[in-house]
């Protein structure tokens, strides 16, 4: 492609919301073989809600709620987030904490009136050693209706299996259609839970799903992808995701997702809208197109 055809490339991406931050993204992008995104925040709104609290026998709910919610105070994660707000909207005051500890793509822990709280993932409780096999069939059921089942122990006790449900972003399916329709092969990575991974990747028509892939795996992933389909171009909006970004072919960052994998990518979406992929795609196969 000539400099004056790219930047009459790029020019059209802005007008579309699509920012070319490396012009030879806009040539690299048509040779894409897979389009891998990040779950939550990507293909998702990233604002879960709290959708189920089962308690754990002799255990109060208002009182599990509390002390979990004070732990969940004190992290950034979106999850925290909508755990607050259940207890909020609960009126539950929510108590100071110490020593609180975030273990990433695991969970937290702190201290609360004097008790030690650990909220995250089956595999927090696991590394922590405390068995959850009592929940499992709750945990199958919930996974399976795209929720994501966290747990919690109190003093050490398992005190209750909490879900949080993250909506679709509407604009989603229909995305994913068309990079199908482009011939495109489309994978989901994502740190939550199996069960629940899968149950959204049928509702939303993905081919290929990584779960359960700890922070410092999206790149490994990336590479295992790239491995059997060729170019890869990967979509994220995290902290998490910006490895990820700098690792792929082609990095393509959510623009309402933060800095540092906005600074990682080489385009970015100004909205959050996943349709923006398709767009960049399909400008790439017309820009090459009018120059050859
Ligand atoms: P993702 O953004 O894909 O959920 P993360 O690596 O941020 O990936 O988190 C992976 C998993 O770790 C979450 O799905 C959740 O089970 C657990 N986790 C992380 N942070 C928290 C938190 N603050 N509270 C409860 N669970 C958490
Ligand atoms: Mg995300």
């Amino acid at each position: 492609a000539t400099p004056t055809s790219i930047m009459v490339g790029t020019g059209r991406a802005a007008e579309l919301g699509v920012l070319f931050r490396q012009g030879e993204a806009l040539q690299s992008l048509k040779e894409v073989g897979v389009v891998a995104l990040d779950k939550t925040g990507t293909l998702t709104q990233g604002r879960p809600d709290l959708t189920d609290f089962v308690t754990a026998p002799g255990v109060s709910e208002a009182e599990a709620l509390r002390l979990v919610a004070a732990v969940e105070g004190r992290s950034e994660h979106p999850i925290a987030q909508a755990i607050v707000t259940a207890a909020e909207k609960r009126g539950l005051s929510l108590p100071s904490t110490d020593s609180f500890e975030a273990v990433p793509g695991f969970g937290v822990s702190a201290i609360v009136e004097g008790r030690k709280v650990d909220v995250g993932a089956d595999r927090f409780m696991t590394k922590l050693g405390l068995p959850i096999a009592e929940f499992a069939d709750t945990a199958v059921r919930l996974g399976a209706e795209g929720k994501s089942p966290l747990y919690a122990a109190i003093d050490g006790r398992l005190a209750a299996i909490i879900a949080v449900a993250d909506p679709i972003k509407p604009s989603t399916p229909e995305a994913i259609a068309a990079l199908h329709a482009l011939g495109l092969k489309v994978a989901m990575i994502t740190g939550d839970n199996r069960r629940t991974a899968e149950a959204i990747a049928r509702r939303i028509g993905i081919d290929e799903v990584a779960a359960e892939v700890l922070p410092e795996g999206k790149v490994n992933v990336v590479k295992r992808l790239r491995a059997s389909h060729g170019k890869i171009a990967f979509v994220g909006d995290g902290i998490n995701d910006a490895p990820a970004l700098a690792e792929a072919d082609i990095g393509i960052a959510i623009g309402t997702g933060t800095d540092i994998a906005i600074e990682s990518a080489d385009v970015v979406l100004m909205s959050g809208d996943v349709r923006g992929v398709v767009n960049a795609i399909a400008l790439s196969k017309a820009t090459i197109r009018n120059i050859d």
